[in-house]
């Protein structure tokens, strides 16, 4: 089901969508090398239920998640559990992927973060998959389709030599967490949904450095690259406006 919302809608969004922007702002200062996995989920848990919220990945899905953010490392692409026994070291990457709900609407968002000195290749990792974002979201208006998202993040990353892991998607959202349409990392321009007005959609490239194979290990949720290389991971919820794509949990200012 594609859910149109509301301009009232909108709004909601917009205010469900603000608190994972003072999640990043707070995580943009606090990620240090030292802190656990669990200690990030902490301050994330805390700042969504002090604003009355909801924590949307909080035992998500079957088993369910254990934890108010998925907090990947490295070579984890998606859906790592926190925990106190992971310990970010000098060097790491850590995606933080977060959702919120306010009032029955929901917000999704990632950042990855560098964790003290980053080699330059992985920090070039991530700045790319955050660019290769807004590539897509160039074609995230009414009367583009998901086809033409898909296409502007592959071409973008793999003229890197980077893999476009295809397995996970991008997706529409407002109600629940996770609705139609499929928003796919690659794909042919001119294909797929056509976006209209009233929409709300995630755009969330993960770019790994080597190839974009994937496995899930046995707890059930992390995702790894098969080769062990780095993987990172980007995303907003989009609102499709008339006048374009406005995005709720872009934090301006960082
Ligand atoms: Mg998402």
């Amino acid at each position: 089901m594609v859910e149109i919302l509301t301009a009232e809608e909108f709004e909601m969004m917009k205010a469900s969508g603000k608190i994972l922007q003072e999640v990043f702002k707070t995580l943009e200062k606090s990620i240090k090398p030292g802190m656990s996995t669990y200690d990030v989920d902490k301050i994330v848990h805390d700042i969504i239920t002090g604003h009355g919220a909801v924590p949307s990945f909080l035992n998500y899905g079957n088993p369910p998640f254990p934890g108010s953010i998925c907090a990947s490392v490295n070579e984890e692409v998606v859906h790592g559990i926190p925990s106190h026994k992971r310990i970010l070291k000098d060097g790491d990457i850590i995606s933080v992927d977060v959702g919120a709900i306010l009032n029955g609407y929901h917000s999704d968002a990632c950042r990855t973060y560098l964790v003290g000195d980053v080699k330059q290749e992985v920090k070039d990792l991530v700045e790319r998959t955050k660019q290769s974002f807004f590539e897509g979201l160039k074609y995230a208006k009414a009367g583009m389709r998901t086809g033409d998202i898909g296409h502007a993040v592959q071409e973008y990353c793999e003229g890197f030599g980077y893999g476009v892991v295809r397995e996970l998607t991008g997706h529409g959202i407002g109600t629940s967490l996770h609705q139609d349409p499929e928003v796919l990392n690659y794909g042919k321009a001119g294909h797929g949904y056509k976006l209209k007005a009233g929409m709300a959609i995630c755009i969330e490239p993960m770019i790994t450095l080597g190839k974009r194979y994937i496995e899930q290990l046995s707890d059930g949720w992390t995702i790894v690259t098969r080769d062990g290389l780095p993987a990172a991971h980007y995303e907003n919820t989009i609102l499709i406006t008339e006048d374009g794509p406005v995005m709720t949990t872009f934090e301006e200012d960082v």
